[in-house]
């Protein structure tokens, strides 16, 4: 397999963790797996209540539904293919946790990768060579692989994904806890209104999160 993200999605991710260089930040790829060529394409990403320190990140559960389904029926054509989150000046690779939450990812939707970024030394110079991102997934004997990425270029695509992931920026945070100002309240009672039940914290375990999306997209994860 091979990734291609296209421009807007991969700066979101680097805005994203630009915003935040003192700790980890994490969100979701939006995208399609195209088995002609075997590539997968990241057009979009999608944030949304996360607990994170300087080395630890994790969506909560009940984002991800609620993305998943957002996904579901407000992008037709595209899925939940994985997951980013930042190593501010620690380089990028999957740490022992990071495998267990590629692991789920993985058999939550089958094709997921995890984008991994160091925002640290383009924070420091903004050069293009300094940008530091890979794409890994896990592969059948367990072991971390880095997946080739390229610079999505179709044109279509390019305009398609460009129009959709500005439509986003105003859903980074698709399944908020206590939003902080009245702007705020306002975006997200207009998303409960979008996703058509309230939006609330959940907690369980991880074999929770697998009902959760099953209850709520069925079998509609793309193959
Ligand atoms: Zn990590």
């Amino acid at each position: 397999m091979r990734v291609r993200v296209y421009p807007l999605a991969l700066g979101k991710m680097i805005k994203h963790a630009l915003d935040d260089l003192n700790r980890e930040v994490a969100g979701l790829l939006v995208g399609k797996y195209l088995k002609k060529g075997d590539v997968l394409e990241i057009w979009d990403t999608i944030t949304g209540e996360q607990k994170s320190t300087p080395g630890f990140v994790y969506l909560e559960e009940e984002t991800i539904a609620a993305a998943a389904e957002w996904v579901l029926r407000n992008r037709p054509g595209l899925y939940i293919v994985g997951w980013y989150h930042s190593h501010p000046g620690f380089d990028v690779f999957l740490s022992a946790i990071d495998i267990e939450t590629q692991k789920l990812y993985q058999r939550l939707f089958p094709k997921a990768v995890a984008l991994v970024i160091d925002p640290l030394k383009y924070a420091k110079t903004r050069r293009l060579q300094d940008l530091n991102f890979k794409v890994f997934r896990i592969n059948q004997k367990g072991e971390v692989v880095a997946i080739p990425v390229s610079i999505g270029i179709q044109r279509q695509k390019l305009l398609e994904s460009t129009l959709k992931g500005i439509e986003t920026m105003e859903l980074k945070y698709i399944s908020g806890g206590k939003p902080g100002s009245e702007a705020d309240q306002e975006k997200f009672e207009d998303l409960e209104a979008d996703l058509g039940f309230p939006v609330d914290r959940l907690t369980g375990s991880l074999s929770n999160l697998f009902k959760k999306i099953r209850d709520r997209v069925g079998s509609h994860i793309q193959p």
